[in-house]
């Protein structure tokens, strides 16, 4: 089987006012299998003339047509559009195999989040209110939440169903049209998806597609004025080039960057509960996740069965093709191998304590055994920097305290989670420890469509997923009123 057999659009192609159309030049990319580093087809290499005329479109079918359509019709278009998404689970996972090497069992969850996505913010697109706020005598006050007009979302490669779900499906429920720049490395499932809209009913123009390079087509999204917000997920060094160019034009963003997430295992904790959250946290998507739990802090008392049973569950890891569906398949790119092969050499002083072991990993594939150390000290910078890939580290700690201080010591801060079963030290520690999300005796990476997700520090500020994406996809309008 290839690609081709599971292609029902040209990938060659950006989607601009309801059109296929090529980019301007007719420039394409190469399409790589990160499974055997082979080109398997190729994308369109859109530059800032496609992104312009895909927000010329955005506007004029905003302006047109998609302002007037009722909250509710928009809402039943999202659950259609899930339906569709559903429909097609396994064509979308392959799709996604093929061009993130994600192994199928794992891609099929995230089309599964992104049906789901389609059906939650379907559902809430018509329960997005204001509210009437009491004032002086004579006047009726009441607040409105309006759409921004145009976003612009810019993606990664990691886990493109999942963001675009949560992201542009929160922005059309909020009423938006949007230009989507999806990664470079992985743009087919945003393709196939916008694709899927269209056959939902979703009129031309509201959701257009530009694919391309992050120094061209991204650049030029996030310099573009015609657009009112930013929703941007990627690295911190991406992050602070959106909010720069975003802050030329005085344009809201949402970043959505990077992390460092410990997982803190204290003495009394549930070891046999917590070891399949330790382990998946680590190494989902070959640790190319941005909620990666890279750290494992543990608790003295507790810290030597924690060490022996996570290197055991790390020797039964198999890793291998994405279409062959073990545990870990390769890392996106060469690129990306090299940097996590930088850290490996880094971490050469340290106590390897397990790896996975390469089973069905084509010579040419990215593939990395995971890799667990042991007995790391929380100034190394294994322990402090964000790998984005199959590598954790071990941390002992004395006391409540100790942990709380190597948590926070970092510059991110976006999830964390805690085991233990006294309730009192699962509040005190859900309050001291700085990330957007904490999770008390289970770890919810990428998961979790209804949870509202995003960055304390560098990890990034505004809130994605739930039904707090609403308030950042809509503006706030207080109308005063004086009647007598
Ligand atoms: P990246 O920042 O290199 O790329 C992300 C997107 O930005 C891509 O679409 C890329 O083309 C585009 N881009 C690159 N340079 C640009 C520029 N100058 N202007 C505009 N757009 C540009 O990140 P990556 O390597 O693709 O992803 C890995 C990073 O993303 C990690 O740090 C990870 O933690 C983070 N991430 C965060 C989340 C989250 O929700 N917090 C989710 C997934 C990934």
């Amino acid at each position: 089987m290839s690609l081709k057999d599971d292609l029902w659009f040209d990938p060659s192609k950006c989607l601009i006012g309801g059109r296929w159309v090529a980019a301007e030049g007719g420039d394409t990319l190469p399409l790589i299998d990160p499974s055997t580093g082979g080109e398997i087809g190729q994308i369109a290499r859109g530059r800032a003339a496609d992104v312009e005329a895909a927000v010329a479109a955005g506007r004029r079918a905003y302006d047109s047509v998609w302002s007037r359509v009722p909250a509710a019709d928009r809402g039943r278009l999202l659950m259609k559009l899930g339906r569709l998404v559903e429909a097609k689970v396994d064509i979308l996972a392959r799709l996604e195999a093929w061009d993130v090497g994600k192994p199928l069992a794992q891609a099929r969850a995230d089309a599964l989040a992104l049906a789901r996505y389609c059906e939650f913010y379907g559902g809430a697109a018509d329960k997005l209110m204001g509210e009437t706020i009491p004032y002086l005598d004579g006047y009726t006050v009441y607040t409105l939440r309006e759409p921004h007009g145009v976003t612009a979302h810019i993606v990664p490669w990691n886990y493109p169903m999942q963001i675009i779900g949560r992201s542009v499906g929160a922005a059309l429920a909020a009423g938006n049209a949007c230009v989507l720049k999806p990664a470079e490395e992985a743009c087919l499932t945003a393709l196939g998806f916008a694709d899927l809209a269209r056959e939902a009913g979703l009129p031309d123009g509201v959701l257009n597609v530009v694919p391309g390079l992050g120094a061209e087509a991204g650049a030029a999204l996030a310099g573009q004025d015609g657009v009112d917000h930013i929703s941007f997920t990627g690295s911190v060094a991406t992050g602070v080039k959106i909010q720069t160019a975003a802050a030329q034009n005085v344009k809201p963003v949402t970043l959505e960057l990077g992390g460092k997430s410990p997982q803190i295992v204290f003495d009394d904790a549930d070891i046999d509960a917590a070891l399949p959250f330790l382990v998946r946290a680590g190494v989902q998507n070959a640790g190319q996740t941005c909620s990666a739990s890279s750290r494992i802090l543990v608790q003295k008392g507790a810290y030597a069965e924690v060490a022996a049973r996570m290197a055991e569950a790390y020797g039964s890891l198999r890793v291998g093709r994405a279409m062959a569906d073990l545990d870990v398949g390769p890392l996106i790119s060469a690129r990306q191998k090299g940097l996590v092969s930088g850290f490996l050499e880094q971490g050469a002083d340290l106590e390897m304590a397990a790896r996975g072991r390469l089973e069905d990993a084509p010579e040419g594939g990215h593939f990395l055994a995971p890799t667990l150390f042991a007995g790391v000290s929380p100034e190394h910078p294994l322990a402090r920097d964000e790998i984005f890939g199959p590598v954790q580290v071990l941390i002992p700690f004395e006391d409540e305290a100790e942990a709380v201080t190597i948590a926070n010591g970092t510059d991110y801060g976006l999830v964390a989670s805690v085991w233990t079963r006294e309730g009192a030290r699962q509040m005190r520690m859900a309050k001291a420890v700085r990330a957007g999300q904490v999770f008390i005796n289970n770890y919810g990476a990428g998961g979790g469509v209804e949870l509202p997700f995003g960055g304390m520090g560098k990890s990034g500020h505004g809130r994605e997923k739930g039904f707090e994406a609403l308030y950042g996809f809509t503006t706030l309008k207080t109308v005063a009123s004086l009647h007598g």
